[in-house]
């Protein structure tokens, strides 16, 4: 009777992953560490219990209950695209009733980049921002950003990635047995400490900080709108555009100007050769486009808008003026989109017009300051107004429980507004003990308030 009734629910609490939707979206193989801390489990115990025992690959089971490492020393994979990241998410997905976990892997990149030198094989972090959550008493998790191997700094620290723990200076593996998300699993410090020789002008490293906006940006991506089986013909399209119209069809100088070598450059041209990851978004960040401009569907590509990221090479094309920005046209696009009846991101807007969010930023400050303001306030308030209704539906379950004269526990709150794990948001959490301390509960039943998870 007991295990129907855990099967019945999610073996595991419905822990909500940080950051789905957004370019911070925490990485599975982090989403795993939480879990697992959650529960008052070790990673080890976790797989071993309960992840192993639904996986097809028996070695994976031996290999971890004879003390080895096969499966952890390949985790960085879980935050890939292949099968057995796919096999995790599925295994889960089940126990934690949850069909939102592929969003912590690349899954929806697989059609388009190439999985090589794409995952750094040791955990990277800014000490910054695990110290601000740890001080603001948010939750400590690893983003899937900083797993990525072309990226090297945060955005918003503006401060370089750091990949050796500060006190015992060896590198953090991406899963091990134990771990606790924050903490270095080799010496226990916490990864909150850092040198600041690690911190950056952001003027002075375009590269990084185009780098880091292209990954966020195909993080956040919704797999609706990709079109991922045109990305590559359009890329090559593109830059066998560019070859004619900026290089008079030289590969010598076009491969000059890219710094790659010709033969690479011609496989490419020829579609024979895909770029990976890093050479895509050199040759993007060379052209001064997003990798987006060429992925999604709804982007028609303008030559006019075009624009290279290189005075000089643009000089010495003899016969050719570089199209101005149309102003007129833009700024009453811009003044059109800025008050559609649902915000729209800075990021959407330079989508939608076709240009550089830069670009834009440059020629139109004010506009662009206005749509921006406006879209954070209207993300503010979303996300205030969903802490609210919360709030009422677990004051109304709180109330029903009490006239029923059942006592209201996390678990039958949960139950009662239909959304399991609700209460692990620190907020409602806090709301809810506030409820219980009204009600007297807290001194009744001491003992409950703090154990009672049935
Ligand atoms: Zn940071
Ligand atoms: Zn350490």
């Amino acid at each position: 009777m007991y295990e129907l009734n855990l099967y019945t629910r999610s073996i595991l609490y419905n822990i909500e992953p940080i950051g789905l939707g957004t370019g911070q979206v925490e990485s599975l193989s982090s989403y795993l560490i939480r879990v697992a801390y959650e529960h008052n489990i070790t990673v080890g115990h976790l797989f071993n219990k309960m992840v192993f025992p639904h996986m097809n690959k028996n070695y994976l089971e031996r290999s971890s209950n004879y003390g080895g490492n096969r499966f952890y020393e390949g985790a960085k994979t879980v935050n890939g695209y292949m099968e057995n990241a796919i096999e995790l998410v599925g295994i889960l997905e089940k126990l934690t009733s949850r069909n939102d976990l592929s969003n912590l892997t690349l899954l929806k990149l697989k059609e388009f980049i190439s999985l090589r030198n794409l995952l750094k094989d040791s955990l990277a972090w800014c000490p910054d921002c695990i110290r601000n959550w740890k001080n603001d008493k948010k939750v400590i998790y690893y983003p899937l950003i900083w797993l990525l191997k072309p990226v090297n700094i945060c955005k918003k620290h503006n401060r370089f990635l750091i990949d050796r723990c500060h006190v015992c200076n060896r590198t953090v593996d991406i899963l091990r047995r134990q771990m606790i998300p924050g903490y270095c699993p080799n010496c226990c410090s916490i990864l909150s400490k850092g040198d600041q020789t690690n911190r950056f002008n952001p003027a002075e490293i375009n590269w990084e900080i185009f780098v880091y906006e292209n990954m966020e940006e195909l993080l956040m991506l919704n797999p609706n709108q990709i079109d991922a089986k045109g990305f590559k013909r359009r890329f090559i399209n593109e830059l066998n555009f560019i070859n004619e119209e900026y290089f008079n069809n030289s590969v010598a100088s076009f491969s000059r100007y890219l710094n790659t070598p010709k033969s690479t450059l011609r496989y490419w041209l020829n579609a024979i050769n895909f770029p990976s990851i890093e050479n895509v978004l050199q040759v993007c960040f060379k052209l001064n486009k997003n990798i987006l401009d060429l992925l999604l569907k709804s982007q028609k590509l303008d030559a006019n808008i075009f624009q290279i990221n290189d005075k000089q090479v643009i000089n010495n094309k003899t016969n050719h003026t570089r199209k101005p920005l149309n102003y007129d046209l833009i700024e009453k696009k811009m003044i059109e989109l800025s008050t559609m009846e649902t915000p729209l991101s800075m990021n959407s807007v330079a989508k939608i017009i076709g240009r550089d969010r830069r670009v834009l930023y440059r020629n139109f400050p004010d506009l662009c300051k206005q749509i921006s303001k406006r879209y954070n306030d209207y993300i503010t308030e979303r996300s205030e107004q969903r802490i609210d209704r919360l709030k009422e539906q677990i004051k109304t379950a709180f109330n029903e429980l009490t006239s029923e004269e059942i006592y209201p526990s996390r678990r039958k709150i949960e139950e009662k507004v239909n959304k399991i794990g609700v209460l692990k948001e620190k907020v409602l959490q806090d709301y809810w003990k506030v409820l219980l301390i009204q009600s007297g509960y807290e001194g009744k039943k001491g003992r409950e308030f703090f154990n009672d998870e049935s």
